[in-house]
């Protein structure tokens, strides 16, 4: 060790710059932390490495390509009851910055937002490109210093700076040092070498494969409320639900994955799925909703009800075997059967398939490790983490996004000037 610090040393005395703060990873949170670090002190030096040759390229990508850059959610207290990781520790952080600011703050950059009617908030134009834009112009007219294509080979800290060697030579030297390289193994190693603990990080946000469903047919067929549960872990969302071709997706689901994200990839995404497809209303009320119908309609098949409103091919699947039966001839054992089918359908889940619109890491740099006041290391003075680097990870909707732009704006406010 002590040679490496020699070596750091040495190289830095020959080809050495020096700035205030680097901030690794020019992903959303990066690229908001300086932003609102050169707003608060304008006379501070920032300097933005990015590995690859484009910055946010997660945000380009991001909600379909539209960027769903915040939820219409403004109460923390019920905010953060979609972090199933970092919920409690955000919540005083979401005092001081919350969807509310976000959209003050794109709004004060000329970019106008509309809110879903499911609260998801988008730019006007549907381009995630506009939200790209306002945040590079504004990081540019700020005077960040910002760099692509960079190759960071080693971080130390040394006498109460932090020395990052570049694979050209130089090394960078600077007071301040933001990590916020997302899921990136490369970041979690350095914030391990620098003595923080990293969660092992898992997939969340994913749809569950049942290749023996009997619905795989309906693919594209949604239910706008089905409870999902896991019955092994004691888990269950409800929600709107989709029918796809390799399984279940919809946001029950993804949101299901979030909070089951650990213990799903303990057992290798293979569980029991049950889905309630009448969930609003109880087992008995269900088998009395049936004895009502039969004496209303003696004569009709149960092909043709429209039963509570589910899609009419989904009905006829779930109603099997008594499909083509009249009302009048459900025996009490046809109705106990036809209504636990409906409500405790039960289905193997064998395996995962990536969200196109929308995932995240589980896992991450470990939350009792950070100061939530600035974004500061307990453990290394002038070290902050800001977005996905942290143990920290949203449902689907924009909660993710959030939590860069919530981090960053706390860690750019502590990044001080120079006296
Ligand atoms: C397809 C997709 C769609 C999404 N859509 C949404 C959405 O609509 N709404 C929402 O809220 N969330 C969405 N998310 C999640 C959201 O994109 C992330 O939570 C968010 O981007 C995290 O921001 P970040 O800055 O922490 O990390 P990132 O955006 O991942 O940025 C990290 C940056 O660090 C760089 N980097 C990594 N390693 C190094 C290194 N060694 N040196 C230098 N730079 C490095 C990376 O290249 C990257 O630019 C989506 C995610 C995906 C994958």
């Amino acid at each position: 060790m002590e040679l490496l610090l020699s070596l750091a040393k040495l190289s830095s005395i020959m080809t050495s710059q020096q700035t205030d703060v680097v901030i690794i990873g020019g992903g959303a949170s990066g690229i908001f932390t300086a932003v609102i670090a050169k707003e608060t002190s304008p006379t501070l030096c920032v300097t933005v490495l990015e590995k690859s040759a484009i910055f946010l390229s997660k945000v380009r990508v991001s909600g379909g390509g539209r960027c769903n850059v915040t939820h219409a959610c403004f109460e923390p207290a019920q905010l953060i009851q979609n972090y199933p990781r970092g919920g409690k520790e955000l919540l005083g952080c979401f005092y001081r910055f919350q969807p509310k600011d976000t959209i003050r703050w794109f709004e004060k950059q000329g970019v106008h937002l509309k809110t879903e009617k499911d609260g998801r908030v988008f730019p006007t134009t549907d381009q995630s490109q506009t939200i790209i834009d306002a945040l590079l112009n504004q990081a540019c007219n700020l005077g960040v210093n910002l760099h692509i294509r960079q190759h960071i080979i080693s971080i130390f800290h040394v006498e109460g700076r932090f020395h990052i060697q570049m694979r050209d030579g130089t090394t960078l030297i600077c007071k301040s040092l933001v990590l916020a390289t997302g899921s990136s193994p490369e970041g979690h190693r350095w914030a391990n070498s620098l003595g923080h603990t990293i969660d092992p990080p898992v997939p969340s946000l994913f749809t569950f494969n049942v290749p023996t469903s009997r619905l795989c047919t309906l693919s594209g067929i949604a239910v706008q409320n089905a409870t999902v549960a896991l019955p092994a872990l004691c888990m269950k969302q409800t929600g709107p639900l989709l029918i796809t071709h390799f399984g279940f997706s919809g946001p029950a689901v993804l949101k299901l994955s979030a909070w089951a994200a650990r213990p799903l990839h303990a057992l290798q995404y293979r569980t029991n799925v049950q889905i309630n497809w009448i969930p609003h209303l109880s087992l008995e009320q269900l088998k009395n909703r049936f004895k009502i119908l039969k004496k209303e309609h003696p004569s009709k098949k149960l092909v043709h009800l429209n039963f509570c409103d589910l899609p009419k091919n989904l009905w006829k699947i779930l109603s099997s075997p008594f499909t083509d039966k009249v009302l009048a001839h459900l025996s009490h054992s046809d109705i106990e059967q036809l209504s636990s089918s409906l409500q405790l359908d039960s289905y193997q889940m064998e395996g995962k398939t990536t969200h196109k619109e929308e995932f995240v890491t589980c896992g991450g740099v470990t939350l009792k490790e950070m100061d939530f006041k600035t974004m500061q290391s307990k453990i290394v003075p002038g070290l902050f983490f800001v977005g996905e680097i942290l143990n920290i990870d949203g449902v689907t909707g924009g909660f993710n996004f959030q939590n860069a732009w919530t981090t960053g704006y706390l860690a750019g406010q502590a990044l001080e000037a120079p006296t």
